[in-house]
């Protein structure tokens, strides 16, 4: 099986929490004070059974009004159509985004034939706690769509994926392993959402409980060292795929 990036972009982001787009070419860093800087990239995994796309970027379109997430499917060899399942890590607007596309002003699904597997406290959590990190109308469009499949916990989805039931980034964070033949491919969403944030030790504020994020960044660290995990950051600004090493707790990233 074969994982591609999908990558959507980078932008800055302020306490507004929008993401305005950001290239290094063209604009300057001095003009987005107090921002994070992000990049962001869905994956696509081709396995046997299945064609998987890991979380959906923000949904942004590019000039022509297409999907950026869609145009670099296609670009990756393979068509929005047969996208069999997609897998969710939360439903934070920057990962949820993509799940559905405006036509002629109506929202639908943008992977009309796939399964969206999606942690069912997260869903819950999405309409119960207005917060501006979730846009419901998204959610609405997947709830008529008969399209959504629940997951409780951890567990087995089929014979070569399962979840985990995190926390951590938010309370019903989820991450997935996807095993085939002799590889193991992990998505640690956003609990452990660019490579390097496993070498220092930090408990980010942006989480919901960013110490737990740490202690499954050295647990997830050390079993993809020791299982020789291929690990997708979604936030990564460089190594997006990678493998990783470890020796007496300092752990090393080597892209692939
Ligand atoms: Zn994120």
């Amino acid at each position: 099986m074969k994982a591609t990036a999908l990558f959507e972009g980078s932008y800055s982001v302020d306490v507004s929490k929008k993401f305005m787009p950001f290239d290094p070419a063209k604009h300057q860093v001095e003009d987005r004070p107090a921002s994070l800087f992000i990049y962001v990239q869905p994956f696509i995994i081709k396995t046997k059974n299945d064609l998987i796309v890991l979380d959906t970027g923000l949904g942004f379109k590019n000039e022509d009004g297409k999907l950026i997430l869609h145009e670099n499917i296609l670009k990756a060899g393979f068509k929005p159509e047969d996208v069999t399942l997609v897998l969710m890590s939360h439903l934070h607007f920057d990962h949820s985004g993509g799940m559905v596309i405006e036509k002629d002003g109506n929202l639908e699904l943008s992977f009309p034939n796939a399964e969206y597997v999606i942690q069912r406290g997260e869903w819950e959590s999405a309409y119960s706690k207005p917060s501006k990190s979730y846009k419901t109308e998204i959610f609405d469009v997947l709830q008529r769509s008969n399209s959504v499949h629940f997951v409780e916990g951890s567990g087995q989805f089929n014979s070569e994926i399962s979840y985990e039931l995190t926390g951590g980034h938010c309370e019903f964070h989820q991450v997935f392993l996807i095993e085939e033949d002799d590889q193991i491919i992990f998505f640690g969403g956003d609990v452990w959402p660019e490579p390097e944030q496993v070498l220092r030790k930090f408990a980010a504020k942006y989480d919901f409980d960013g110490r737990k994020s740490m202690e499954l960044r050295i647990e997830f660290g050390n079993k993809a060292a020791d299982e020789d995990w291929t690990c997708l950051f979604y936030h990564a600004k460089k190594n997006a795929i990678a493998k990783v090493s470890a020796a007496d707790d300092t752990f090393k990233i080597h892209s692939v």
